[in-house]
C-alpha cells in the first residue's frame, strides 16, 4: 500500500522519557526506525497519522495471519487450548475476578478466560474482527480503542494486552488510562515484541518485531518496565518467549537438543510479558 505524505506524521520525542535524541536508525521495506539514545525505546518514524492508522486494519489485515470463520472445529479447540496458557499463567496471580482484554482479535484468550472462571469483557478496534469474535464465542466486546473506552463506574480485577501497545500511538498514555480502570489489588499483564532479545540483536533490520506500519513503538525489555512504572505500576513477575533465532541455530546442531531447556532459559527471546500491579499511591493521584 503506496502511504500519502500528508497521511504520515513525524515523531520527535520519545513517549517514555521525551528525549529527542537517538542513538540508532535504520530503514525496512520503506519504513524508518529509530532507537532512543536515553531508554532505548524505539520508534517508527514518520508513521501513520491517527486519522490514517485505520486503514491498515481493516479486513485484509485480519485475514493475513488468521482464517475467521473458516476455523474447523479442531482448529478452535487447538487455539482455545493455546491461548488458554496465557489465562493459566495469570492463575497464580489472580484466581478470579473481572477481566478487560485490550485488543481481543478473534477472541480465543477471551474465551479461554471465561471458560477459566474470569467475567470477562473485550474491547477491540477493529469492527470487523469484533463481530467474527461475536459470532464465534458470544462474546461481550466493545468496538472501540483504549483512548476512548469509558468503564464508568466499572473496575477490573485483571487488564490484559497481548500485543497491543506497541500499535498504539501513545502507549504511555493508555497505561496510564488502565491504571484508573484498575482495582487497587488488580493486576495488568502486557506482552510485546521484545527488540532487546537475541533474535533483534542477530538478525537485525531483518528481524520480524520490526514491522511497520502497526508496530509503532518497540520495547526492550527495560523501556517497557521504565514505562510500567511510570503509569504507576511495580513489575510483579516477567517471562519471554523462546528464541527462534536459537532454535534454527540448535538444529544444525542435533546433540544440542538435549539441552534446548536450558538454552530458552539462557536467551531471552522473542517477546516479554510483564505482570504489574499499580503502585499504592498512584491511584490516589487520580
Ligand atoms: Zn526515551
Amino acid at each position: 500500500m503506496t502511504i500519502a505524505a500528508h497521511d504520515l506524521e513525524s515523531v520527535p520525542i520519545c513517549n517514555l522519557c521525551g528525549s529527542t535524541e537517538c542513538r540508532r536508525s535504520f530503514s525496512r521495506n520503506g519504513w524508518q526506525f529509530r532507537i532512543c539514545a536515553q531508554c532505548g525505546l524505539g520508534r517508527t518514524d514518520p508513521r501513520p497519522t491517527s486519522q490514517s492508522l485505520g486503514e491498515y486494519y481493516g479486513e485484509d489485515y485480519w485475514r493475513r495471519g488468521f482464517k475467521g470463520e473458516q476455523y474447523t472445529p479442531k482448529e478452535i479447540k487447538h487455539l482455545l487450548y493455546r491461548y488458554g496458557r496465557r489465562a493459566s499463567y495469570l492463575k497464580r496471580y489472580k484466581r478470579r475476578g473481572y477481566l478487560l482484554e485490550i485488543g481481543t482479535g478473534f477472541g480465543f484468550f477471551l474465551e479461554s478466560a471465561r471458560r477459566r472462571g474470569y467475567g470477562v469483557q473485550g474491547l477491540e478496534y477493529s469492527a470487523w474482527v469484533a463481530e467474527k469474535a461475536r459470532s464465534m464465542f458470544n462474546l461481550p466486546i466493545r468496538n472501540t480503542s483504549v483512548a476512548e473506552f469509558d468503564p464508568g463506574h466499572v473496575k477490573y480485577d485483571l487488564i490484559v494486552a497481548w500485543h497491543v501497545l506497541e500499535h498504539l500511538a501513545n502507549p504511555l498514555e493508555a497505561m496510564q488510562r488502565i491504571r484508573s480502570w484498575l482495582k487497587d489489588d488488580g493486576i495488568f499483564a502486557v506482552e510485546v515484541p521484545n527488540c532487546g532479545s537475541v533474535d533483534a540483536a542477530r538478525l537485525g533490520d531483518k528481524w520480524e518485531g520490526w514491522t511497520a506500519p502497526h508496530h509503532l513503538w518497540h520495547f526492550t525489555p527495560q523501556a517497557l518496565q521504565q514505562m510500567l512504572e511510570k503509569a504507576g505500576f511495580h513489575v510483579v513477575g516477567t517471562k519471554y518467549g523462546r528464541s527462534t533465532y536459537i532454535r534454527h541455530r540448535l538444529k544444525r546442531y542435533p546433540v544440542l537438543r538435549w539441552f534446548r531447556c536450558l538454552v530458552d532459559c539462557w536467551y531471552k527471546g522473542t517477546w516479554v510479558r510483564m505482570v504489574a500491579a499499580p503502585k499504592p499511591s498512584a491511584g490516589r493521584q487520580e
